[in-house]
């Protein structure tokens, strides 16, 4: 039972016949409690799952630049072992004055990088009022800034296709399990949660990384748990150790921004790995997860 339960009579329900046990689940979040749905959430994307153990790599630019770029990123990123590409068409920037994104010709040219080398797409959306443009994409990503835009969530909740939340950077694991929350509450139960770092005094790295969420998420939810190193860290040559720490720490996916040019990038250069670096760091992401057929697979860490 969802909703409201605090009214509700424990011991008449139990004598109920067709009852063998009543449980009151104290979370605020029902749907995305792993008390309510013990196995993993196993979301599949193009030819990819993504949860139950596999590990998915979703890898390209920050922001979608031009045809060129963004398809070149995508082949090479593939030739390494990504399954998904990841980019931005619609960008939450600090400034009015940098790069927005290219928006609809950017979800155009994403789609090319699609058919050019199969892999699906993720990108995110910023306002509700663009969802047709969202219709063929595979995975649609809330940001962190938008995480607690409770309209767009309800908008997704009413979708059937896979919504990647990022953790926002002031907020707790509970009240990013409340949004997953408005996504399912509204019948759509393909939800993927994303790490990306919270903002701490620290000022070494752009955000501060805790990889002891990925046990924790595991523990709470049955939903997928991502990790974003990128935006995590800030800093190109901080991605790969994170990367291979989440790795080892049971992320059921990683996120990684790769730009071909990064000195040049739009948005974001200082963090993404150059495609030669991105194949190294799958090399080593590969010897801790073991690799079969387009996925990589191992046990759960479990606590
Ligand atoms: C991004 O993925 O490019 C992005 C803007 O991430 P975040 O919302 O985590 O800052
Ligand atoms: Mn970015």
């Amino acid at each position: 039972l969802v909703g409201d339960t605090s009214k509700l009579d424990i011991d008449l329900i139990a004598a109920l016949d067709i009852v063998e046990d009543v449980k009151r689940v104290q979370e605020p979040y029902k749907n995305a409690n792993r008390k309510f749905h013990p196995e993993d959430t196993v979301i599949q994307v193009g030819n990819t799952q993504i949860g139950g153990g596999n590990l998915t790599i979703m890898a390209g630019p920050c922001s979608v630049e031009s045809e060129e770029q963004v398809v070149a990123i995508a082949k090479a990123v593939k030739a390494s072992g990504a399954t998904m590409l990841r980019g931005g068409a619609f960008k939450p920037r600090t400034s009015p004055y940098a790069f927005q994104g290219l928006h609809e010709e950017g979800i155009r040219l994403l789609l090319e990088a699609r058919a050019a080398t199969g892999l699906p797409i993720v990108t995110e959306i910023m306002d509700a009022k663009h969802l047709p443009l969202f219709e063929d994409i595979d995975i649609i990503q809330v940001g962190a800034r938008n995480m607690q835009n409770f309209e767009l969530l309800k908008e997704l909740g009413k979708l059937r296709k896979p919504v990647l939340i990022k953790r926002g950077m002031a907020n707790t694991l509970q009240e990013l399990l409340m949004s997953a929350e408005y996504v399912m509450a509204g019948g759509n139960d393909q939800v993927i949660l994303c790490e990306r770092g919270i903002r701490t005094f620290e000022t070494a790295t752009r955000n501060t990384m805790d990889l002891s969420v990925i046990p924790v998420l595991h523990q709470l939810t049955h939903l997928p748990v991502v990790v974003d190193p990128s935006h995590a860290t800030g800093r190109w040559e901080l991605v790969a150790p994170m990367a291979l720490g989440a790795t080892a720490c049971g992320a059921d996916g990683l996120i990684i921004e790769v730009h071909n040019d990064p000195e040049h990038a739009l948005c974001d250069g200082p963090q993404s790995l150059r495609p030669g670096k991105f194949a190294d760091m799958m090399e080593k992401v590969r010897a801790i997860r073991p690799y079969s057929d387009h996925s990589f697979t191992t046990g759960r860490v479990v606590v």
